[in-house]
């Protein structure tokens, strides 16, 4: 290729976003750039005959065009190219690719130069390209199309989304949360009925346009697709086990126009991550009021976590031996005051926290303050274990170990007295990848236990191998505990299996007289309930620790 050539191609490739490529017909060589190099597996920059390696690379049904359109040129059919294709990249997935091309002739109709650019047509605003659906904006401007249809006179606008996605993020790595995400697309694809077209919305967040149905048949496809992801065909390839929810909003009944016919089926998906997740959930219109509660909730805990964590303060609830009524351990409780200076409950403020990722600022605030606050029980009483709570979220967060260990440096706490409860979630399920942080953190003698036990993703064969120290079985298994043989007889067991493995449970929610003595004789090794004591201030705290004393 001559010296102009090589000028003109390089000005050109350093000034395209698309993969320019040039054909010197004289010589015969092909010139790609380089970043089509690096997307595809074409072995150089520079190739003489290249359409036997192209054969490789374009997926077997879209051959015979490209070969088409490539021999209409060679055999100086037209002096135009131009050919949507797939072409399989490196890493082994399908592309569209759009080739476009122009050939030039010298005064005498010789072939001088053929010359044009590959766009990707993800990029192109309708393609998605890892999973192949159509994208976002296709999404939009469809939604748009239905609701000014004649002929549509219903529409189910889905959202479907994986569970705890961001979990298997970090756990696994971006390559596999994209084997899930094109797994669930291949799925959803698979499952489709003929009225319904598929979208990829974001990241793990898929969208749904089913026309002329009625909410059972949404409810059949989402059950279907659910079946699928317990049996489907390609399942045996991943061996990560996760769930989805939905939400659906309708047309007409929810909504006219595609702006709120989208806020509202988000909305509905948030309901149903909400209400406990894999589920699907249809819209309604309360929650609006809610969304809007949550909106204002939020705004005020991003002004108090910048204002030097202020309304958010700790509260202690003992928990005692059942034969001796000694308190054996705190577990600390997070509190919060809203504008208004009324107390809003955790079980409320904690999901927004974590929804909207502000649960690790709060971290070190609430590290110091317990230490702060409890290192002088501790020195009073050297065997009084301290329990934090922990969400998964921020047990993932790489910065929380090594926070904590600082915290405890700096504030010279007994590592040995402190206890982490995290509740039962996705990351908990899967423990094996999360066996590093646990580890660091027993090497470091901190004891973790798994809260709220019995609600849950874990059953009593994985206790065996989980690294807890202290199972704490859920309130609820109290509360019927004087009425219901089953729930008994799960208290029961769940001791009975954790002292084969050397694990201590603690029993949450003993309200009433008569369910302590119910329960006193179970075996259980320590209890946390109203009927000892509410949780408390410091002040309060202190007073109860040094009479118990
Ligand atoms: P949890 O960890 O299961 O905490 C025990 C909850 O049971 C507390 O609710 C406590 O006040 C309540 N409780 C105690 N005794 C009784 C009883 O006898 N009967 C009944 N029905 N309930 C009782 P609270 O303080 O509202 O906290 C709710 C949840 O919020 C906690 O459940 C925990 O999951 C979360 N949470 C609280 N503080 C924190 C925190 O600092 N960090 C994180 N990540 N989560 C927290
Ligand atoms: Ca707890
Ligand atoms: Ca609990």
């Amino acid at each position: 290729m001559g010296n102009y050539f090589e000028m003109f191609f390089q000005a050109l490739i350093e000034s395209s976003d698309d993969f320019i490529y040039i054909n010197d017909c004289q010589a015969g060589t092909f010139r790609y750039s380089p970043g089509l190099v690096e997307l595809l597996p074409l072995p150089s920059e520079v190739l003489t005959n290249p359409l036997p390696i192209w054969k490789e690379i374009v997926h077997p049904d879209d051959w015979e065009r490209f070969y088409n359109s490539n021999m209409a040129i060679t055999n100086n059919l037209t002096d135009e190219h131009l050919v949507e294709f797939r072409a399989c990249k490196r890493t082994g997935e399908y592309i569209w690719l759009r080739c476009k091309g122009r050939m030039r002739r010298d005064l005498n109709n010789k072939p001088l130069f053929f010359a044009g650019a590959m766009t990707l047509m993800g990029k192109q605003n309708k393609i998605d390209n890892l999973t192949q659906l159509l994208n976002h904006n296709e999404f939009y401007s469809s939604l748009e199309k239905f609701t000014q249809s004649e002929q549509i006179k219903t529409l189910a606008v889905i959202m479907i989304d994986i569970d705890d996605f961001s979990q298997i993020n970090e756990i696994y790595g971006r390559d596999t949360g994209d084997q899930i995400i094109t797994l669930l697309s291949n799925i959803i694809q698979s499952t489709l009925p003929t009225n319904a077209t598929a979208y990829r919305l974001e990241k793990d967040k898929m969208g749904i346009l089913m026309t002329n149905c009625k909410e059972s048949e949404v409810e059949i496809l989402y059950n279907n697709i659910n079946d699928k992801l317990l049996l489907g065909p390609s399942r045996p390839f991943i061996q990560i086990n996760f769930e989805v929810s939905a939400g659906c909003c309708m047309y007409p009944k929810n909504g006219k126009y595609k702006e709120e016919l989208y806020l509202y089926t988000d909305y509905a998906l948030q309901k149903a991550k909400k209400d406990g997740k894999n589920r699907l959930t249809f819209f309604e219109d309360k929650m609006l009021i809610e969304r809007r509660e949550e909106l204002n909730l939020l705004y005020h805990l991003r002004q108090d976590l910048n204002n030097g964590c202020q309304n958010f303060s700790l509260n202690f609830q003992p928990q005692v031996d059942p034969n001796t009524k000694q308190i054996v351990g705190i577990e600390v409780l997070m509190r919060w005051k809203n504008e208004n200076n009324v107390p809003v409950s955790p079980s409320i403020f904690i999901p927004i926290m974590e929804k909207y990722s502000l649960i690790n600022q709060i971290s070190n605030w609430l590290l110091t303050t317990t230490f702060q606050t409890t290192k002088k029980w501790i020195k009073d009483n050297p065997n009084l274990t301290i329990s934090v709570n922990i969400s998964a979220i921020q047990l993932l967060d790489y910065n929380f170990l090594h926070n904590l260990f600082t915290i405890i440096e700096a504030e010279d706490f007994p590592a040995q007295n402190l206890i982490i409860e995290m509740t039962e979630s996705y990351a908990f399920k899967n423990i094996e990848p999360l066996k590093l942080i646990f580890d660091e953190i027993k090497t470091n003698k901190i004891k973790i236990a798994l809260d709220d036990f019995g609600t849950g993703y874990s059953s009593l064969s994985e206790l065996k191998h989980t690294p807890v120290d202290i199972v704490k079985i859920d309130k609820s298994f109290v509360k019927d505990v004087l009425t219901s043989d089953f729930d008994a007889h799960f208290i029961r067991l769940v001791t009975d299996i954790c002292h084969t493995v050397d694990i201590t449970v603690c029993l949450e929610g003993v309200e009433t007289d008569a369910e302590y003595n119910f329960i006193k004789d179970m075996g259980i090794d320590y209890i946390q309930g109203c009927y000892f004591a509410k949780p408390m201030d410091t002040e309060a705290m202190e007073k109860l620790l040094y009479q118990n004393i």
